[in-house]
């Protein structure tokens, strides 16, 4: 067995600061009772117990390719099905509460994140993996400049902060030999403090949601029997809304040695659709691995909703925490995992009862189960660097678009210009998987932007926590 004992190593290059902040394109808006549920999963398959995945389709052509069964044992699929809204409604509902101020790094309100998240996590049972021997992570921090804090006395003030810190966790494999290998689920539990009334940002989408699926899938994944065969690093960074810097901070000197690494999934942010009755699981950046892109599409029957595989540059200005990985020397591969849902990004109306738990209920699952399927296999994925923007990504609009048609929320006006932008989409899906030119990116650029767009002139309704018909089993 190759222990993954908490060693130092110099990470990569220092990266460059780029800009903070989460999120994506679409828009979104809630849900409606109406909306038809979400059916359990299926059972489980008869037991294939064998834990090795299926061997990918050589060079797949993705469009068009029937997606595969990929399947988990058994006692990963029960486990899968134990993921509980409730938990995940409670984790977001005290990390985003007005207590918490907005999460601004070294606050009152930031520490008592902190110091839950570290609760949660040896309760769950995780090999802390921050520094002696401690799930906290400490590193030399800075003040976000321009940004606001709740002090202990209750004043408003600027934000002062010395010290950052991660809280990383360990679920260690299985396998005696690929325990040794890693994949690591990021989320960041630090916001945007609160406005000049004092009001806080409260950050439930951004990104208290990605705290409360990673703890979930850990919970989950860290049953009897359900470990995957290769470790799961659960990274819950700090900082992230003031230039990635907590993940930089563990990159720089990480507690176990970088080449271990097969892939870093940044969960941020989740738990919203476009309308109120469609919104898609985005992945973004697997390109740049295209062996990890191929891995991917055969788990997107895990999700009941629509997982669509973006190009990253067509993300442009946004970032989070997976973007660290590609600035490494060398790279490593690494991922978006997001729900569109522009609505309240970045205001105070970013809060716990805008939360759509059948979508995030859906990607919990989804991130259990794909982390779950990545874990019991030893295949790996090279980065092999930026390719250029092809007609995949117009198919990947395009599935998005297919679903925004079937939608009953949009105006008129909306559908005309949904339609005609699908139809220009599947124009240029007949390029296949050649570099596009300019006209058709042109148009890929107008499809995002308003996918983008439509989140901030479309707020639709917000759901109720729990529609009648919505979550599965609700274990508590
Ligand atoms: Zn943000």
């Amino acid at each position: 067995m190759l222990p993954i004992n908490p060693t130092r190593r110099a990470g990569g290059a220092r990266p460059p600061l780029c800009i903070l902040a989460a999120a994506l394109l679409g828009c979104a808006a809630a849900a409606r009772a109406d909306d038809p549920a979400a059916a359990p999963p299926a059972a489980d398959p008869p037991a294939a117990a064998a834990p090795e995945a299926p061997t990918a389709p050589a060079a797949a052509e993705p469009a068009g390719a029937p997606p595969l069964a990929p399947t988990l044992t058994p006692p990963q699929e029960a486990a899968v099905l134990t993921v509980s809204p409730h938990r995940l409604k409670e984790a977001i509902d005290f990390l985003a509460a007005p207590e918490r101020g907005g999460r601004p790094s070294g606050s009152p309100g930031h520490r008592q994140a902190r110091d839950w998240i570290r609760a949660q996590m040896a309760q769950i049972g995780l090999e802390p993996l921050g520094k002696d021997g401690d799930f906290l992570f400490p590193y030399p921090s800075h003040p976000n400049a321009g940004r606001l804090q709740r002090n202990a006395d209750g004043s408003i003030g600027p934000h002062v902060n010395d010290t950052g810190y991660d809280v990383i966790g360990l679920l260690r494999g299985s396998d005696p030999d690929l325990s040794s290998e890693v994949l690591v689920l990021l989320a960041h539990y630090d916001h945007l403090g609160v406005d000049k009334k004092g009001v806080a940002f409260a950050g439930a989408f951004d990104d208290a949601s990605g705290v409360a699926v990673a703890l979930e899938v850990a919970r989950a994944l860290k049953a009897p029997g359900a470990a995957p065969r290769r470790s799961l690093l659960f990274l819950i960074t700090d900082d992230e809304e003031n230039g990635l810097s907590g993940a930089r901070a563990w990159l720089a000197a990480p507690t176990l040695p970088l080449d271990r690494i097969v892939l870093a999934i940044s969960a941020d942010p989740l738990g919203r659709r476009i309308v109120p009755d469609y919104g898609p699981i985005v992945l973004a950046g697997l390109e740049r691995s295209p062996q990890a892109l191929d891995f991917f599409r055969e788990t997107v029957g895990f999700a009941e909703h629509d997982v669509v595989f973006v190009h990253r540059s067509l993300i442009p200005r946004f970032h989070s925490d997976h973007d660290c990985f590609y600035e490494l020397k060398p790279p490593i591969p690494a991922a978006w995992f997001t729900n569109p849902g522009m609505t309240f990004y970045h205001t105070v109306g970013d809060t716990p009862d805008t939360i759509d738990y059948r979508i995030l209920l859906d990607s919990t699952r989804y991130a259990a189960r794909a982390l779950a399927y990545a874990g019991n296999t030893n295949r790996r994925f090279a980065y092999t660097g930026v390719p250029p923007i092809t007609a995949e990504s117009a198919l990947a609009a395009s599935v998005i678009f297919r679903g925004l048609l079937r939608s009953t929320s949009l105006t008129e006006a909306e559908r005309t210009t949904i339609g005609f932008l699908f139809g220009e989409l599947e124009k240029i899906e007949k390029f296949g998987r050649r570099k596009l030119d300019a006209h058709a990116l042109q148009t890929l650029g107008k499809a995002f932007f308003f996918l983008f767009q439509l989140g901030y002139t479309h707020p639709g309704l917000v759901p109720p926590p729990f529609p009648e018909a919505a979550p599965g089993p609700a274990q508590k």
